[in-house]
């Protein structure tokens, strides 16, 4: 079977080039979208995601800030740092890039954000709206997995979603989204580290969502023939002297017993950035009304 690439940087593009209409019109009444991003401490992992969302948003003629705070700045610190960027009219969209140092309470933090200026979506207010199937904020990876689907016609109702991974930032809301009457209306199960028999689930569903972040774990002994596979894992491995990144799907061992497969690069990631503008450009019409 000839495995169909669902190409992240393909309907990134798409959406690049549907949301310039809506930027248009923002700046017709003077608005650009306006992002903060708070980065604490020096993880470089997390100095690469910052700085290929403010490329983006450049790109775009958007505007984005990084406030780079001290690893060792105190939680109280940091919320009244969020609580100054809620209060400032001209941010639309707050960010504080995780994972957070250990001393900081990353619950805390994000209950701090105002609900209508999280461009993540992982206040609870908009992860309580999404269970109730009214989201306003959707969490960017899993709307951009969403997104995919869209684009390539992949029909997720009546399908068996089996989503390994439980995070509220990838596994739940992708399980949530795909179980909406109005938005998957997929049957799903979610697998999680206390699965006993993960290939038993895996190899029984129609599409896959592998968010575990463990490299190259899910071979072709885990799904069945035709499977649809969204790969989400972002993980740097060494091979061959070099520090490379894997997904959490065995990629070359799937190819040929899949129907579709996001890459890795090029897959979801592009996506999550693609979601966290749309985000942003919807908290600054938002902000109009
Ligand atoms: P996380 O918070 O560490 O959650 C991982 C989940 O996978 C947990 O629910 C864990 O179960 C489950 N898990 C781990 N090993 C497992 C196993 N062997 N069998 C079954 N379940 C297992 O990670 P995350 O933030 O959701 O991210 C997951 C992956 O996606 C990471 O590689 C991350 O880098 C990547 N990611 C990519 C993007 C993107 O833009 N492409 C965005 C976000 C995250 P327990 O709950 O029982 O511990």
């Amino acid at each position: 079977m000839k495995t169909k690439i669902l190409s992240g940087k393909e309907v990134s593009a798409s959406v690049y080039s549907d949301i310039k209409s809506r930027i248009d019109t923002l700046r017709s009444r003077e608005i650009t979208p306006n992002l903060s991003v708070l980065l604490v401490g020096n993880n470089p992992a997390s100095e690469v995601y910052v700085n290929s969302k403010s490329k983006r948003f450049s790109k775009l003629g958007l505007l984005s800030e990084t406030i780079k705070l001290p690893e060792d700045i105190s939680q109280d610190h940091l919320i009244s740092k969020i609580e100054e960027l809620n209060e400032d009219n001209k941010i639309h969209g707050i960010l504080v890039q995780l994972p957070l140092p250990k001393h900081i309470d990353t619950d805390s933090i994000i209950k701090a954000i105002k609900p209508q200026k999280d461009v993540d979506g992982f206040h609870p207010y908009n992860l309580g709206t999404l269970l109730m199937g009214k989201p306003q904020f959707i969490p960017c990876t899993p709307k951009g997995i969403m997104r995919i689907f869209e684009y390539y016609q992949i029909d997720l109702s009546g399908m068996h979603v089996v989503v390994v991974g439980r995070s509220n930032i990838v596994g739940r809301p992708v399980s949530v989204l795909s179980s909406l009457k109005s938005m998957g209306n997929a049957t799903v199960t979610i697998c999680h580290s206390g699965t006993p028999d993960l290939k038993e689930f895996t190899n029984q569903a129609d599409i896959v969502v592998a968010a575990m972040g463990s490299p190259e774990f899910l071979d072709a002994s885990f799904i069945k023939e035709g499977a649809c596979l969204i790969d989400v894992g972002i993980n740097r491995i060494e091979c061959d002297g070099k520090s490379i990144i894997v997904g959490d799907v065995n990629q070359s061992s799937v190819k040929g017993k899949a129907s579709a497969l996001t890459p890795v690069p090029k897959g979801i990631g592009p996506m999550t950035i693609a979601m966290l503008v749309d985000n942003t450009v919807l908290s600054a019409e938002l902000s109009t009304n």
